[in-house]
């Protein structure tokens, strides 16, 4: 589904990517993870077409994403940090995103809409927004589209545990219908039950890309956490 081949990215003298190279199928869901800085929302970003990569190649179902902007329908991306026109009402937002995609063969999901009480706080103003509540926008907007492939990225970064809850549920539920999912979080607990697969980054290079399962039998831990610590305190050759 997505083929990345040695991506490189640079910011002046830092590679933020350093001959990345990943295969990403659906039914996979994919915990992306790595120390700060290591790399994870630029590629996240390279993979929308946000940051366009110094050398190498992604492509999608075969087709090269660079000057074809359409695959990007197909993914529903929750960013770190959601940026709106302050001005707007929540309301307007969604109002404007529906009305950009004009796409009458999609049946809208707004499941968590609902669930998260957004259609209560239609007239709110983006400005007026708590951290948790553009959040939960940022979290509508991704699902709205019913898109094969999710990309969250701290989905549940700023949200009250209850919210956390009603999230995790819904990005369990999508996982069923066989979607491709790929999650950055630094609360490992959280992605256990979730994760089929581990893509772990440091230092701008991809370091080992594995079902949970192996990480599971190759460390002897069940937890996501453990099993990196223990691959962490390895000596590497
Ligand atoms: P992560 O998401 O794993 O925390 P990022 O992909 O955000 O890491 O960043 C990787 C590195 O690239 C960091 O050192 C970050 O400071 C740098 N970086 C990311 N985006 C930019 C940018 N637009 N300009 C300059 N440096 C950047
Ligand atoms: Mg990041």
């Amino acid at each position: 589904m997505i083929t990345i081949s040695n991506i490189t990215k640079k910011f002046g003298k830092l590679a933020a990517l350093d001959d990345v190279s990943i295969n990403c199928n659906s039914t996979e869901c994919i915990a992306l993870i790595g120390p700060n800085g290591s790399g994870k929302t630029t590629l996240i970003k390279s993979i929308l077409g946000m940051v366009v990569p110094d050398d190498g190649s992604i492509l999608f179902n075969n087709k090269n994403i660079a000057h074809d902007w359409k695959y990007r329908k197909h993914i529903g991306y929750m960013p770190q940090i959601g940026k709106y026109p302050e001005n707007m009402s929540i309301g307007q937002i969604f109002d404007m995103m529906k009305s950009i995609r004009k796409d009458d063969t999609i049946s809208l999901d707004e499941e968590l809409f609902t669930e998260f009480g957004l259609d209560k706080l239609l007239n709110k103003r983006m400005g007026t927004l708590s951290g948790g509540t553009r959040q939960k926008v940022s979290a509508c907007l991704a699902f709205l589209f019913n898109p094969d492939i999710l990309i969250l990225d701290e989905p549940t970064a700023g949200l009250d545990p209850l919210a956390s809850e009603i999230l995790k549920e819904k990005i369990s539920k999508e996982k069923t219908k066989g979607k491709l999912i790929l999650i950055t979080s630094h609360i490992l607990s959280e992605l256990d039950d979730l994760v089929t697969h581990i893509i772990f980054m440091q230092d701008g290079k991809l370091k080992f890309h594995k079902p949970f399962e192996a990480l599971r039998s190759e460390t002897g831990e069940l937890k996501l956490s453990k099993a990196i610590a223990n691959i962490m305190l390895k000596p590497t050759n």
